[in-house]
């Protein structure tokens, strides 16, 4: 009993009355993916602001709370990073609990660690909430793992490229001895998969390009680096899309008769 009542029940007074910004992982789409943490918090939320990347359905979680829609998709006019940031400070100034929900985990490419510093400069209280990053979801949704114990070091979550132009060191990371899952990497692929092949990586490393990993129109693709552009356009890959290039791929097609259970399959190809 005694532990029930230290367990954490919600925001404290002093809490409340400050008002609170959670940045809280929506994970990558299946609802049964969401954290518990998460629902408890969208539960207690005042307003929701949502980005593009997240299921509308986990907004059943929140029905009491005001939701707004600050998408900031690549490429489309979207409500501006400035103006999320004021509107963030503005409602936790007002004593309002305030949960900004990201596709994924908000740590990663998901600006969480520049949002709560322009949070904390200001005064304002902030949480990270963890969900299950795209990344993780992809592997799970082809049938291969991350790592794998004498296949791969590790593992390197990349962008295939940044608002600015710039791109990863593809040298370096051919070299790395890791699972390479890149995010945001379809637009800039033949540039990947050029840069990966100078850098002499091996043409038939195993390649798997998944999108809308873990919900019902989850599709993907299996290939190879040297295939891999001539198979996304086969397969008319399109973004939100997960790449991932490492030899552990190449398990995708043994393990995927024991994932058979999963609701969802992809095409092997
Ligand atoms: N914070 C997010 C990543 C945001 S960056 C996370 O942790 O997952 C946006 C990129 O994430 C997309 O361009 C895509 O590469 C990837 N992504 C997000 N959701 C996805 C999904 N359901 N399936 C495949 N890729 C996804």
């Amino acid at each position: 009993m005694r532990d029930l009542l230290r367990f954490p029940l919600g925001p404290s007074p002093a809490e409340r009355a400050a008002g609170k910004v959670w940045l809280v992982g929506a994970g990558p789409g299946d609802l049964e993916l969401l954290t518990l943490k998460a629902v408890r918090v969208l539960g207690e939320a005042e307003v929701v602001l949502v980005d593009d990347l997240v299921n509308p359905e986990i907004l059943s979680h929140c029905a009491q709370a005001r939701t707004v829609w600050v998408g900031k998709r690549g490429g489309c006019r979207s409500t501006s990073q400035a103006f999320i940031q004021r509107l963030m400070w503005r409602l936790a100034r007002q004593g309002k609990c305030v949960v900004r929900l990201k596709g994924g985990d908000p740590g990663v490419f998901g600006r969480a660690g520049e949002e709560a510093l322009w949070l904390h400069a200001r005064g304002v209280p902030c949480e990270v909430v963890n969900g299950v990053t795209a990344g993780a979801a992809a592997a799970t949704a082809c049938g291969f793992p991350l790592t794998m114990r004498g296949m791969t070091m590790g593992v390197t979550l990349v962008t295939g490229h940044t608002e600015h132009g710039d791109t990863p060191n593809w040298p370096a990371l051919a070299h790395s001895g890791t699972t390479l899952v890149i995010y945001m990497g379809v637009s800039t692929m033949a540039q990947t998969q050029d840069s990966l092949l100078r850098a002499g990586m091996e043409p038939s490393t195993p390649v798997a390009m998944v999108e809308n990993a873990s919900l019902a129109q989850q599709r993907h693709r299996l290939s190879t680096l040297a295939h891999m552009l001539a198979d996304a356009r086969d397969f008319g890959l399109r973004s939100p899309a997960i790449l991932v290039v490492g030899q552990v791929v190449g398990m995708a097609e043994a393990l995927v008769p024991l994932a058979g259970a999963s609701k969802r399959t992809g095409t092997l190809g």
